[in-house]
C-alpha cells in the first residue's frame, strides 16, 4: 500500500480548522448550503477532479478523480448535516446557529473526505482507476443519501464499491470496527393521533379517553417484540413522544405520540411495522376512540458485502495494527442511510474509534456535549485513502458476493 503518513501529517492542520469551522456552523438536512459551499471550494482547489453539485436537492457534490490507469470505481461517502439540538459545551468552536449542532460527527466525515481528496489528488498517477468523494446532505431526516443515487451518483463511471465510516465513541482511537452482513437497522418513524370527544374529568363514562387509549396502546405494543417475533431477530419499538391534554379536569380530545420501529432484517421490520398498525386498530376500537397512522421515510437496513467488509479490516489491519481491528462488532438498530448505496452497490461502512483514551465523559453520538474527537482525524483518513488503494489494485479479487 502506499505510504500516505506524511501527505497526512502535512494537511492534518488545514482538515483540524476545516472541522473546526464546519462545527461552528452545522446546518440541518437539506439546509447544508455554507458546508456544500466549503466542500466545493475545496474540492476546486484540487486538480484532476469532475465535480458535479446542486445534487440531491441542492447541496450534494460528487467530484471524481480519474487515475492515469484504467481500472474500476470506487466510491467513497461523507454526509454533511447536523442535528436540532442546542450544544452544550465550552469549546471556541462551538455551534453558532442556535438549536444546531453537529451531534453525529458529520463535521469529522466530511472532513476527513477532503483529507482523502487532498492525499488521493496527489497520487493519481499511481492510481489504476477512478475514485468518487461523494458528499450527501440528509443524512440523519430526509433520505439524502436515496436522493444522490436517484440522482445519478452510482453513474457515470459505473460505481463497482462504495464505502463509508462512521465516528464511533465507544471504540478507541485508532481503532476500527466492522463487520460482514446486517450492521444496523430499517427505520420507520411514525406519527400516531388518537381522536376522542373529550369532556369532564369527572364523568369519563361520558366521553371515550384519548389518554388512556394511548397508554394502552403503548403498554400492547410491547407484545409485539415479546410474542409476536423470533427472540433471536432484533427488532425495537419505542415511543418517543407523547402530546395531549391541558389541565387537571379536563379529558383531552387529541393524543399525539411519535416514535419508531425498527429491525435488522426486511421481514421482520415489515412485519413488526404492521402489527403496530394492527394493534392501535384493536385499542382504538376497544376504547371507542379514532386513531390515525402514519409512517415517514424508512431507510433500508444496512448489509454490508462481505468482500468489502474484509478489505476494510485487511486495511486496517496494515495500517493500524491487527489488535485494533475488530471484525465481528454487534450489530446496532441505528439507522444510516448509506443503506441506499448499500442495496445497489457492494458495500462496507466501518465505525472509526472516537473514545480518547483517558475520557470518563465521553459524550455519545446525540448528546448535547459531543465532539468529534480530532486524533482521529488522520486515522480516518488514512482509512480512506487505503481502502480506495486496495480496492482498485485488488478489485479483481474482490467479487461481489451478492
Ligand atoms: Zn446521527
Ligand atoms: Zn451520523
Amino acid at each position: 500500500m502506499l505510504d500516505f503518513t506524511g501527505d497526512i501529517e502535512a494537511i492534518l492542520p488545514e482538515v483540524v480548522a476545516l472541522r473546526h469551522d464546519l462545527h461552528a456552523h452545522p446546518e440541518l438536512a437539506y439546509c447544508e448550503e455554507r458546508t456544500s459551499g466549503k466542500v466545493l471550494e475545496q474540492l476546486r482547489s484540487l486538480a484532476g477532479l469532475e465535480i458535479q453539485d446542486g445534487l440531491a436537492g441542492g447541496t450534494g457534490i460528487v467530484a471524481t478523480l480519474n487515475g492515469d490507469k484504467p481500472g474500476p470505481c470506487v466510491l467513497l461517502r461523507a454526509d454533511m448535516d447536523a442535528l436540532p439540538i442546542e450544544e452544550d459545551s465550552a469549546l471556541p468552536y462551538k455551534s453558532q446557529h442556535a438549536g444546531k449542532m453537529h451531534a453525529c460527527g458529520h463535521d469529522g466525515h466530511t472532513s476527513m473526505l477532503i483529507g482523502a481528496a487532498r492525499v488521493l489528488t496527489r497520487c493519481a498517477d499511481r492510481l489504476p482507476g477512478k475514485v468518487k468523494f461523494c458528499f450527501q446532505p440528509a443524512e440523519e431526516d430526509g433520505a439524502g443519501g436515496e436522493r444522490m443515487v436517484a440522482d445519478g451518483v452510482l453513474e457515470n463511471p459505473r460505481v463497482d464499491a462504495a464505502f463509508a465510516l462512521h465516528g464511533w465513541p465507544d471504540i478507541p482511537v485508532g481503532a476500527i470496527a466492522t463487520r460482514p452482513g446486517p450492521m444496523l437497522a430499517a427505520t420507520a418513524p411514525f406519527d400516531i393521533t388518537i381522536t376522542a370527544r373529550g369532556g369532564h374529568a369527572a364523568y369519563p363514562h361520558r366521553t371515550p379517553d384519548a389518554i388512556v387509549a394511548a397508554a394502552q396502546f403503548i403498554t400492547n405494543i410491547q407484545a409485539i417484540r415479546a410474542r409476536f417475533v423470533d427472540p433471536f431477530d432484533p427488532v425495537v419499538i419505542s415511543i418517543c413522544m407523547v402530546e395531549a391534554g391541558y389541565t387537571y379536569n379536563v379529558l383531552p380530545q387529541r393524543c399525539a405520540l411519535k416514535g419508531t420501529v425498527r429491525a435488522l432484517r426486511p421481514e421482520v421490520h415489515a412485519r413488526a411495522r404492521a402489527l403496530v398498525g394492527e394493534f392501535l386498530r384493536a385499542t382504538a376500537a376497544s376504547f371507542e376512540v379514532e386513531a390515525e397512522l402514519a409512517y415517514g421515510t424508512c431507510y433500508p437496513a444496512l448489509t454490508n458485502d462481505a468482500a468489502c467488509a474484509a478489505l476494510v479490516a485487511d486495511v486496517g489491519r496494515e495500517l493500524l495494527g491487527a489488535e485494533r481491528v475488530s471484525m465481528d462488532y454487534p450489530p446496532g438498530l441505528g439507522g444510516e442511510d448509506f443503506a441506499y448505496f448499500a442495496e445497489r452497490v457492494p458495500a462496507a461502512m466501518f465505525q472509526l474509534g472516537l473514545k480518547r483514551p483517558s475520557a470518563a465523559d465521553v459524550a455519545g453520538l446525540h448528546n448535547p456535549r459531543f465532539d468529534f474527537n480530532d486524533a482521529a482525524l488522520p486515522h480516518g483518513i488514512g482509512m480512506l485513502c487505503g481502502i480506495a488503494q486496495r480496492y482498485l489494485e485488488h478489485a479483481g479479487a474482490v467479487a461481489p458476493t451478492r
